[in-house]
């Protein structure tokens, strides 16, 4: 339920009507706009009585959220969350969700640590602000490279600060998001573990941002739901991640959801980022579908990048190279342009 306040409405009837949610035994979620604040009620809803409410001072009107997502409901808080990114003064801030369009580019996996200063240099160079590399893999085959955790991370968060680039790096279990912490600026909780409720409640504990990405056979309203475990628990700094659902499609290695970026503004106030990548599998298909994911409202996007994709232990196939990924960026320049917003 949200109570939307008159533009008129004064302090006092805005606290008036928080005390009467808090005596409901309610959480009153107060989101204050240019001209009018809304206050969100999360909780047992009978318990709060919707005639006191709307009799009071100040209210124009109280309405019924239906969709069981609250707190990530556009509903609940009109204006686009910006997340700010960097979490000391070691690297340069990125705001993602507000004007600016990002870009995060790295390689799929740290390999070493020549591999992750080489790409972090090239895509810096080309326009990326958020350095990506996979530490803890979530593999599909257990014989395949599993990614040299902790000892990963360390390598990626030391060249992100020689180069003031913020890292950003999955986790695939509690234990790991606990080593991760001290290294990153941004957690990934990828497609696999998107219902990994125990790791959504440990990172909503915490104010560290999260990008979570869309679960391979997800429907949007369940994608918002698993934010809302993260939002729920107190950490409002969460950027969703379309990076493709599996459908009937083989020709790619997943079916990029492009309706995903206008469904989600929509619905949500949450930033939404777009990974062709792993929506594609296939380097040819990332620069269009990044293109169009510009064009389409996304605020920003994540890319694969690999000094020699050939020889990349994990995802070499959709990997581009430096040459590629620059050629990328200056195709994106006038498409972020036109859709306003700065990159
Ligand atoms: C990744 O970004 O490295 C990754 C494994 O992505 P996803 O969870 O989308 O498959
Ligand atoms: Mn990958």
């Amino acid at each position: 339920m949200i109570v939307v306040m008159k533009p008129s409405a004064s302090q006092k009837d805005i606290d008036n009507i928080c005390n009467i949610i808090t005596a409901s035994g309610q959480t009153p979620h107060i989101s204050q706009g240019k001209e009018t604040t809304i206050i969100g009620i999360v909780g047992d809803k009978t318990k709060v009585d919707k005639d006191i409410l709307r009799a009071a001072d100040g209210v124009e009107n109280v309405v019924q959220v239906t969709e069981s997502y609250k707190l990530a409901n556009r509903k609940f808080h009109p204006q686009p969350t910006v997340v700010k990114v960097g979490k000391d003064d070691t690297v340069d801030p990125v705001y993602i969700g507000g004007k600016n369009f990002v870009v995060m580019s790295g390689p799929c996996a740290v390999e070493s640590y020549e591999e992750v200063r080489s790409t972090a240099e090239a895509v810096k160079k080309s326009g990326a602000s958020i350095l990506r590399g996979g530490a803890y893999k979530p593999r599909t085959s257990p014989y395949s490279f599993q990614g040299l955790e902790v000892e990963g991370l360390k390598i990626l968060s030391q060249v992100g600060r020689e180069l003031r680039m913020p890292v950003i790096s999955e986790v695939t279990s509690e234990e790991a998001f606990c080593n991760a912490l001290p290294y990153l600026d941004i957690v990934q909780i990828g497609a696999r573990n998107m219902q990994n409720f125990s790791l959504l409640k440990a990172v909503g504990k915490t104010k560290m941002p999260v990008m979570l990405k869309r679960g391979i056979a997800a429907t949007i309203d369940e994608w918002l739901n698993a934010a809302e475990y993260i939002l729920s628990e107190g950490n409002e700094n969460v950027i969703l991640c379309e990076r493709g659902i599996r459908t009937y499609e083989t020709s790619t290695r997943n079916t990029l959801d492009i309706s995903a970026v206008p469904v989600i503004k929509t619905k949500s106030h949450l930033p939404i980022i777009v990974d062709p990548s792993h929506a594609t599998g296939v380097r040819a298909y990332v620069a269009p579908l990044a293109r169009a994911a510009a064009a389409c409202g996304a605020d920003g996007l994540m890319i694969e990048t690999h000094p020699d994709p050939a020889k990349a232990l994990s995802d070499g196939p959709q990997s581009l190279t430096f040459d590629m990924f620059d050629s990328l960026c200056k195709e994106l320049r006038p498409i972020t342009e036109v859709v306003g917003r700065s990159f």
